[in-house]
């Protein structure tokens, strides 16, 4: 890994009440005190305001799942990226496979989502990754390009300098079926060559790629030793506020 600072990122889906979640959080940031990785929480929107509260004086940041691309308006249900700032966001988690999975997103609306997210100066981290099917059929790598090239589409180098891009192989999502260090760091490889071609050598190397699908305490280390894989989205495990801290202490 070159200069990149690692970042642990957790996504805490649609589990945890309000008051689970502040508990969590609570108990994260006793055990979190580092200052060479990054770290992010991201709990559901309602539990934003008051776990931003518990964290805000540590060094675990705030993240969102999702957002919507508009500033205001009548969108009943939506939230815009100016409400997650003012919430205590600093991140926001884009194209997760589930939401593409369940919610119909697709390269289209996360390139607004982006945008949204660049906008108003959150850190968006992009989602992509292949299907097992996609997999099976050796497509892996044209789906990873085209949900690269429409994602990104559009921007310029400089717009993107804080993008985070997450692979997460669908298929090792909370199946417990990690991708091995060697599949993840050949990937890992791949994304940072699109980049290259796409936005050149500066944004190619600064650039964090994070690995996501079935992290967990005794396989981070090994998935952190690739040159190309700098940190890890992480589902099922940061949901335990000590098996999380395990993580990222790596
Ligand atoms: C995720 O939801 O982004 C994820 C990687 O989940 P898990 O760690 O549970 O596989």
């Amino acid at each position: 890994m070159e200069n990149r600072r690692p970042l642990i990122a957790g996504n805490w889906k649609m589990f945890k009440t309000c008051p689970e979640a502040v508990e969590t959080a609570r108990q994260l940031a006793q055990l979190v005190n580092i200052s060479t990785v990054d770290v992010m929480i991201a709990p559901q929107f309602t539990a934003l305001v008051p776990v931003s509260d518990v964290i805000k004086r540590g060094c675990v940041s705030l993240g969102a799942q999702n957002l919507f691309w508009e500033s205001e308006g009548a969108y009943t249900g939506e939230i815009s990226p100016a409400m997650l700032v003012s919430a205590g966001c600093r991140y926001v988690i884009i194209g997760h496979s589930e939401r593409r999975q369940y919610f119909g997103e697709n390269d289209d609306s996360v390139n607004k989502k982006i945008k949204a997210a660049i906008r108003d100066n959150l850190i968006p981290i992009l989602c992509v990754g292949e299907s097992e099917k996609e997999r099976e059929s050796k497509e892996t790598f044209n789906v990873l390009d085209r949900q690269i090239t429409k994602g990104l589409e559009g921007f310029s180098s400089n717009e993107l300098d804080t993008l985070v891009i997450a692979y997460e192989p669908v298929w090792a999502i909370g199946t417990g079926k990690t991708a091995t260090k060697e599949q993840a760091q050949e990937v890992h490889r791949f994304l940072r060559s699109m980049v290259e071609k796409i936005f050149g050598n500066i944004l190619a190397m600064s650039v964090r790629i994070l690995y996501g699908g079935s992290v967990k305490p005794d396989n981070i280390k090994e998935l952190m030793e690739m040159p190309d894989v700098d940190g890890a989205l992480v589902g099922g495990a940061s949901l335990d506020a000590e098996t999380f801290s395990k993580i990222i202490n790596f």
